[in-house]
């Protein structure tokens, strides 16, 4: 649908208008011309390793003992693809949040696991009921699958809720994946790695990628930290069977990041902060009662419920729309609405699953011109007039 209209709002991918800091950009660019062309070690470049195992010592507190516990990927969706084949045996069972990013539950049917989805709570600051969440284990549950910040609610796990899931977890027995992608993009609370509590980093495998933090989305760096040794080894066998390596030049891109200031972190997250608020500011005043929603604590992306009466007095499906799928879900009906006759991307809660129906998902990292002239748009949509002081913050 974002294909078939012209100039486009995209409130849709979770990518950041922000470029690469020029850190990453000037070390690529030395790569380049000192031939950093050929083939690499497949785990990554020694140096890169290192400086990623000294990250997580120092600001995930996580205690890697060792660069070789490091391994490198193309991103972080293909550092998850790389476990849960290196973990997963067919029929294992892992525990997602619903809603949740679809590479999740992706991934693990892609190695043969089963996937259990648990409720996120919108009344709780899209978290988990810990109760609820113990309630899903059984005897074949084989991995606890957290994202925190979450893509796509903003929902922030506490450091109390990490510290009963470290419980549950080493009480039955089950490994830990702890997405930690949108780990610098936090509003209020703070980042705790699950890895960093007594006793975890030996059931949890926390993934992580360059692609938020340093706005390298297009260039795909991502690593994941692994002490099992015989998981490492098998999760080695993937990355080396479905990669070799990992780009050489754009490895030498992390060292720069990684070397480099660390200022961008802290810029892009006061600038998502000003973003998130002018979005939510802007979509009660244009938009009224249609969507409601807090602002996240976490991650960029504004999850909206949308108003039952919207859905109720829809408008009829457009020509060339997909009639069936608008007509079954309003969340789609609702995307379907905005994009035709809005030129606003935005993607349907339905496709994070079950729970996300009757939501949207935008995303609020596209500079401030895109958002207001989505907001802009949308009010000619929802008609409601917004007040002057308001539309000019
Ligand atoms: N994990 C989550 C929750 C994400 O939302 C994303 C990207 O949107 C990723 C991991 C992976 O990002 P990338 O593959 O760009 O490193």
């Amino acid at each position: 649908m974002m294909y078939s209209v012209a100039d486009p709002y995209r409130l849709d991918q979770g990518d950041l208008s922000f470029d690469s800091p020029d850190t990453v950009k000037s070390a690529m660019v030395r790569a380049i011309a000192e031939n950093r062309t050929h083939y690499l070690q497949t785990a990554g470049v020694p140096r890169l390793r290192e400086l990623i195992a000294d990250k997580l010592r120092r600001r995930n507190g996580i205690p890697v003992e060792d660069p070789e516990e490091v391994l490198v990927t193309h991103g972080g969706i293909h550092g998850l693809y790389m476990i849960c084949r290196a973990m997963l045996e067919p029929g294992d069972e892992v525990v997602v949040p619903d809603p949740e990013w679809p590479p999740a539950a992706g991934n693990v049917l892609a190695a043969r696991g089963v996937v259990v989805g648990c409720p996120l709570r919108e009344t709780m600051g899209w978290r988990y009921d810990l109760d609820e969440l113990a309630s899903k284990i059984t005897p074949r549950t084989r991995v606890l699958y957290l994202n925190s910040p979450h893509n796509p609610t903003g929902g922030v796990l506490t450091r109390e809720d990490l510290e009963r899931i470290a419980a549950i977890a080493r009480e039955r027995s089950l490994w830990v994946i702890s997405d930690e992608a949108y780990e610098d993009v936090i509003f209020d609370g703070e980042h705790v790695s699950i890895a960093s509590l007594p006793g975890m980093y030996e059931r949890t495998i926390p993934l992580y990628t360059f692609s938020k933090s340093y706005a390298m989305t297009g260039l795909r760096l991502g690593y994941v930290a692994i002490r099992d040794a015989v998981i490492r080894d098998r999760a080695k066998k993937i990355l080396f069977y479905t990669a070799s390596n990992v780009a050489s030049v754009v490895q030498f891109g992390g060292i720069g990041a990684l070397e480099g200031s660390q200022d961008c972190i802290a810029t892009f997250r006061d600038e998502l902060r000003a973003r998130r608020d002018l979005f939510y500011r802007g979509v009660r005043d244009v938009a009224g009662d249609t969507f409601s929603g807090q602002p996240p604590a976490g991650a960029f992306y504004a999850f909206l419920k949308i108003d039952p009466a919207w859905s109720r007095t829809r408008p009829a499906p457009t020509e060339g729309a997909r009639p069936e799928r608008a007509e079954a879900s309003p969340s789609w009906s609702m995307v379907e609405h905005l994009i035709k006759h809005g030129r606003i991307g935005c993607v349907p809660g339905a496709d994070f699953g079950p729970s996300g129906e009757g939501y949207v998902r935008f995303c609020f990292a596209r500079d401030r011109k895109e958002l207001t002239g989505a907001l802009a748009s949308m009010k000619r949509l929802f008609g409601v007039p917004s007040l002057p002081e308001r539309a000019r913050c």
